[in-house]
């Protein structure tokens, strides 16, 4: 029995009471996002209910062998008539759910399903837990409250939300509850090597050339505690890429000895702004410094928009960075 377990069983008996659903995720969607709402569609579909996923954005090219990918519609696609119900999932805003939000009547009752510290509590039901490693292990919980089976298709979409929220099980939010969920996941049949190959080893060549294009942006400030790194669409349109490909690039200033806080900034679709990603040691919260310009995240993962052309963008940040890092020593 989890403390969630009776909120868990509240939004089911909603869900249960209403006849068309509608399954959504954040703009620009991870495999935790993406398996979660694909887990929640494989239940629904053996309950016999009626759910429909409508995403802001293209599915990541990567988790496309998640079963049940093709079952993904993009806005406007899938979203004719009037939903009864909505789970959003893994977004810490309304405003993150991009289109589907700005097209979601806000009569329908919204269930916010999510982990994410800067979560602004958006739902009519509100189920979120931020001590808990993914959205994918939430949804496992809520699953186990109401006695819903976990089959090898949900355990292989929970289970790639899970390893990649988690980093692999290296970030801080790896506990001994979420390798017990895991090792419940190994036992429905999930095949880590096969998942670690599909997920971690099948970068595209297009990709690689990207990330190599992106590492010659690489630069440190003079203690060496901040990394950053850049993509521009200029480097999309030469390898053939798109922003979605660049999801783990972060990774390579957050492996660099010394480097307390990673920065990937990419140009936007328009150069008047500039999406950032950060990641950090235990040294600063990087919830706040996305914060700072509206976005959000985890205290050592988090992102936001900022309304300036990359230089200009670059300076701001590395600033309020720097304070974050003088504060903090
Ligand atoms: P990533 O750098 O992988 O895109 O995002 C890191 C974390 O920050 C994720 O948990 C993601 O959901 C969150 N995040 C990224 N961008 C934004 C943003 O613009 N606003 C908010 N609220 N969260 C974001
Ligand atoms: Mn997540």
């Amino acid at each position: 029995m989890s403390g969630n377990d009776k909120i868990f069983k509240e939004a089911f008996e909603l869900i249960r009471s209403k006849k068309r659903i509608l399954l959504t995720t954040h703009e620009r969607p991870d495999a935790d996002g993406v398996g979660c709402e694909l887990a929640l569609k494989h239940m629904f579909d053996r309950l016999g209910m009626e759910a429909h996923i409508v995403n802001d954005s293209e599915f990541p090219d990567l988790y496309r062998f998640l079963p049940g990918a093709d079952m993904v519609n993009i806005y406007p696609e899938g979203f004719a008539g009037d939903f009864d119900v909505a789970i959003s999932i893994d977004a810490g805003s309304r405003k993150r759910l991009g289109v589907v939000s700005e097209n979601l009547s806000e009569d329908v009752p919204l269930i916010n399903m999510d982990h994410h510290i800067s979560n602004e509590l958006f739902g009519d039901v509100n189920i979120v837990d931020v001590d808990i490693s993914s959205s994918g292990e939430l949804v496992y919980h809520f699953m186990r409250a109401n006695g819903i089976e976990v089959d090898l298709n949900i355990a292989t979409c929970l289970y790639a939300s899970i390893v990649t929220d988690t980093g692999r099980f290296s970030h801080e939010n790896t506990s001994p509850r979420v390798h017990r969920v895991t090792a419940e996941l190994l036992e429905i049949g999930v095949q880590p090597d096969e998942m670690t190959r599909r997920i971690y080893g099948s970068k595209r060549r297009d990709v690689m050339a990207l990330q190599t294009l992106s590492q010659e942006t690489l630069k440190f400030s003079e203690d060496g505690a901040i990394a950053w790194m850049h993509v521009t669409n200029a480097m999309h349109e030469q390898t053939g890429t798109s922003p979605l490909d660049t999801q783990d690039f972060v990774d390579v200033p957050k492996g660099i000895r010394d480097v307390k806080v990673a920065v990937l900034l990419r140009e936007g679709d328009t150069p008047e702004f500039t999406r950032v990603s950060m990641r950090s040691n235990n040294a600063v919260d990087v919830n706040l410094i996305a914060g700072e310009f509206g976005g959000g995240g985890h205290r050592r993962a988090s992102g936001c928009t900022i309304e300036k052309p990359m230089g200009e963008a670059e300076a701001a940040l590395l600033a309020v960075v720097r304070k974050a890092l003088d504060a903090a020593s």
